[in-house]
C-alpha cells in the first residue's frame, strides 16, 4: 500500500501495511531479514536508498520504523535494542546536563533507575511527582529549567492513570515537552501523539512484540526537528535494534489489534473473578469504576488493557504464596506476552525501589493476563488463591 492509503487507513491496516512496500525486486511481502553489516556503494558516495552501514540504517529496520510510526500516527519511528535504550536516547537528544525532568512517582523500577543512577549523575535532575495530579506535576515543574514531563500511563505496577492531554498543555506551557511510555497500553489502546504528547516510547519487549522472544524500544515523534535529534543520537550513540529483532518486533506488531482485545476480555473476567473473591484486597484495573483514573482512562484508552494487580489479605506471604502456587500464570518478570505471567513487584519487578517514595505494598501481586482460554486462567488463579 502506498504511504497515502495508509495514513488515512485504521489502526490494523496501517499495523500490517505501514512502512513497507512488497520489495521491487522479489516481490517479498514481508521484508527479508537483511543480515549485512555495510553496502556496496555505486561510486564514492553513491548509495543505493541511502544506505552506507547498518548502524545508521537497515532495511528490515527501517521498515518496523515506518510500521512504528503509521500505528502511532507520528511523523518518524526509531527501533532501538531495548526500552531502556530507547529512553537513554530521549534523556541524552533532548536534554543536556543542568536541565530538569518531572517523572512519575511509579515510574517503571528501570526508568527510575536510568534517571537516578545514570542520568542524574551526569547532570540531569529529576522531581517525582504523581502524574493523576495535574497541579503536583504543575507544582513540580522548574520554569526555565524543566526540559521533560515523563509520563507513564497506565503505570508499573499501580496502573495510575495521567490526562496526557492535560499534562501536554501542562508541560507546553512551561516550555517542556511531554513524553509518554506507552507500553502498558500499547499503541492499538492509546496513541499519545493525538492527544498532544511531543514523543512516544515503548518498550518492545511487551505488547508490540507480543511473543516474550525479543527484547526492543521504539521511540516515535511527530515533529521533524525533535526527530532530527533522536535520529542523530540512535546513530551517535548506536543502541540500535539488530534486524533479526527488527524482524520479530514487525512481525508481533501485525497483530497487535487481535491480540490486545483477546488480553482486555481476559483481563475483564479475571478482574470479575478477582473482586468477588473472599482472599483478595484491592483489585486494581483502570477499567473498574472505583479506580480513581477510570473517567480519564476511558476518555483516552480504547479499553482498559491486559495488566491487573490486586492485593492479597495476609499480607506478604500470603502474596508471595499465590505466586508461587500457579500453573498457567508463569512466575516471571515482564509481561504483553501471549501468555500470562504472575510477579510479586515488591520482590522482583520492583525491588530496586524498596526504600524510596516509589515503594510498592508488600501484598501486591501483578497479573500480565494472557490470551489462553480464559476459564484455564480461572481456574488456575482459584486453586493459586485457595
Ligand atoms: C519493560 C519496560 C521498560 C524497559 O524496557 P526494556 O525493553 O526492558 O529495556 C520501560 N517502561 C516500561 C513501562 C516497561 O514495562
Amino acid at each position: 500500500m502506498s504511504q497515502d492509503h495508509t495514513q488515512k487507513a485504521g489502526f490494523e491496516t496501517r499495523a500490517i501495511h505501514g512502512g513497507y512496500e512488497p520489495d521491487p525486486t522479489t516481490g517479498a511481502v514481508i521484508p527479508p531479514i537483511y543480515a549485512t553489516s555495510t553496502y556496496k556503494q555505486d561510486g564514492v558516495g553513491g548509495l543505493r536508498g541511502g544506505y552506507e552501514y547498518s548502524r545508521s540504517a537497515n532495511p528490515t529496520r527501517t521498515a518496523l520504523e515506518g510500521a512504528l510510526a503509521a500505528v502511532e500516527q507520528g511523523e518518524r519511528g526509531f527501533a532501538f535494542a531495548s526500552g531502556l535504550a530507547a529512553e537513554d536516547t530521549i534523556l541524552r537528544a533532548l536534554t543536556s546536563p543542568g536541565a530538569h525532568a518531572v517523572i512519575p512517582d511509579d515510574a517503571y523500577g528501570g526508568t527510575f533507575r536510568l534517571f537516578d543512577k545514570v542520568a542524574r549523575p551526569w547532570g540531569l535532575a529529576h522531581t517525582p511527582a504523581h502524574l493523576a495530579d495535574v497541579d503536583a506535576v504543575r507544582a513540580a515543574i522548574r520554569p526555565g529549567e524543566t526540559a521533560l514531563v515523563w509520563v507513564e500511563t497506565p503505570t508499573n505496577p499501580l496502573l495510575s492513570i495521567g490526562d496526557i492531554e492535560a499534562l501536554a498543555a501542562v508541560a507546553h506551557d512551561a516550555g517542556a515537552l511531554l513524553v509518554v511510555d506507552n507500553t502498558f497500553a500499547s499503541p492499538y489502546l492509546q496513541q499519545p501523539l493525538t492527544l498532544g504528547a511531543d514523543v512516544v516510547v515503548h518498550s518492545t519487549t511487551k505488547y508490540v512484540g507480543g511473543h516474550s522472544d525479543v527484547v526492543g524500544g521504539a521511540v516515535v515523534v511527530r515533529d521533524l526537528e525533535v526527530a532530527e535529534r533522536i535520529g542523530f543520537h540512535q546513530n551517535a550513540m548506536g543502541a540500535v535494534a539488530g534486524p533479526f529483532d527488527s524482524f520479530l518486533t514487525h512481525r508481533g506488531l501485525k497483530t497487535l489489534g487481535v491480540r490486545m482485545d483477546r488480553h482486555c476480555d481476559n483481563a475483564e473476567r479475571v478482574v470479575d473473578f478477582l473482586c468477588s473473591h473472599p482472599a483478595v484486597g484491592t483489585v486494581i484495573y483502570p477499567g473498574l469504576e472505583t479506580h480513581p483514573g477510570h473517567e480519564v482512562a476511558g476518555k483516552q484508552m480504547k479499553r482498559f488493557g491486559g495488566m491487573v494487580s490486586f492485593r492479597v489479605n495476609g499480607g506478604e506471604q500470603a502474596a508471595l504464596r499465590v505466586c508461587e502456587s500457579t500453573h498457567v500464570f508463569t512466575l516471571g518478570e515482564s509481561l504483553g506476552g501471549v501468555e500470562s505471567l504472575i510477579e510479586h513487584p515488591g520482590r522482583m519487578t520492583h525491588a530496586s525501589v524498596a526504600g524510596t517514595a516509589l515503594e510498592v505494598p508488600a501484598d501486591l501481586v501483578r497479573l500480565s493476563v494472557g490470551i489462553e482460554t480464559v476459564d484455564d486462567l480461572l481456574a488456575d488463579l482459584e486453586q493459586a488463591l485457595g
